[in-house]
């Protein structure tokens, strides 16, 4: 009996080039040389085999950088809602609200509003100048948003974690098991999609993509690899999901509660 793959999550990061430049930005989106936006193409082969692989994902999402920015952001909203019968509840789009969402692109939103989400980060400071603005605009529309407000004084809730230093913290697979845990994006499988390759999370990507850590069978899946057959890729999915941690969390503090928070957004 063929046993279905049910995702809770996936995100895909659509573009590497943002309008700001935090320091300990999760995706290290700064930090790309060159930075760039994900081509049409490259984005609709990695979406067509992504869904040939699973059955359904609950929460698809945009990310980047800063998808804003992307000059072809409404064609890919297009592509990824040829698969909308495979998202079971929404896409999200997560921006920093530096940028004004334009007319093409709400009036897509609207179409879609069944299954949109739009999430607005809030850094203050002056960083996101256009949170109002596109309130009021994804509001005049009941588009749903949520915002992600990092500007409070709470630290500890409101501060980041820094996933720069990439040395080895855990020397043995107990040790990295017992400390992924309690990371977030492990136990909730935050998966992304970069480069055409699913990893466990946007750090486990970075290591591999500079070599910090090796390419293990059953840590990533290589999406647009037409060598790999579906079957092999699901299962290198499975794979992915089953396992308590990867080699990147060998070197990864995790994303938990009890860790030292930074100032949120501070800028290079
Ligand atoms: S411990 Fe680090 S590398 Fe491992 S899943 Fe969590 S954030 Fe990603």
């Amino acid at each position: 009996m063929k046993q279905e793959l049910h995702l809770k999550r996936m995100a895909i990061l659509i573009t590497s080039k943002c309008t700001l430049k935090c320091k300990l930005c999760l995706s290290y989106s700064p930090y790309y040389e060159p930075q760039r936006h994900a081509d049409l193409d490259y984005l609709k082969r990695a979406f067509k085999s992504f869904f040939s692989m699973v059955d359904s994902v609950d929460i698809f999402t945009l990310s980047g950088g800063e998808p804003l920015m992307h000059p072809h952001l409404v064609d890919i909203y297009k592509m990824l809602f040829l698969y909308e019968n495979q998202i079971n509840k929404s896409v999200d789009m997560v921006i920093n609200s530096t940028l004004l969402l334009k007319d093409d692109l709400l009036d897509f939103l609207e179409l879609k509003k069944d299954k949109i989400k739009i999430i607005l980060s809030d850094y203050g400071n002056g960083l996101s100048p256009k949170i109002d603005e596109n309130i009021e605009l994804l509001k005049k529309r009941n588009i749903v948003y949520r915002i992600s407000r990092f500007n409070g004084d709470n630290l500890y809730y409101d501060g980041w974690i820094d996933f720069t230093d990439h040395s080895i913290k855990w020397n043995t697979v107990e040790e990295r098991d017992s400390n992924a845990s309690k990371c977030m994006q492990r136990v909730g499988k935050y998966f992304i999609i970069n480069e055409g390759e699913i990893h466990c999370c946007s750090r486990g990507f970075w290591r591999s993509y500079n070599n910090i850590i090796p390419k293990i069978k059953g840590e990533y899946v290589d999406l647009l690899n037409d060598d790999i057959s579906v079957e092999e890729k699901q299962k290198d999915l499975r794979t992915m999901i089953s396992l308590p941690s990867s080699e990147s969390c060998s070197r990864c503090p995790g994303f938990s509660n009890d860790l030292p928070r930074h100032y949120p957004a501070e800028q290079l």
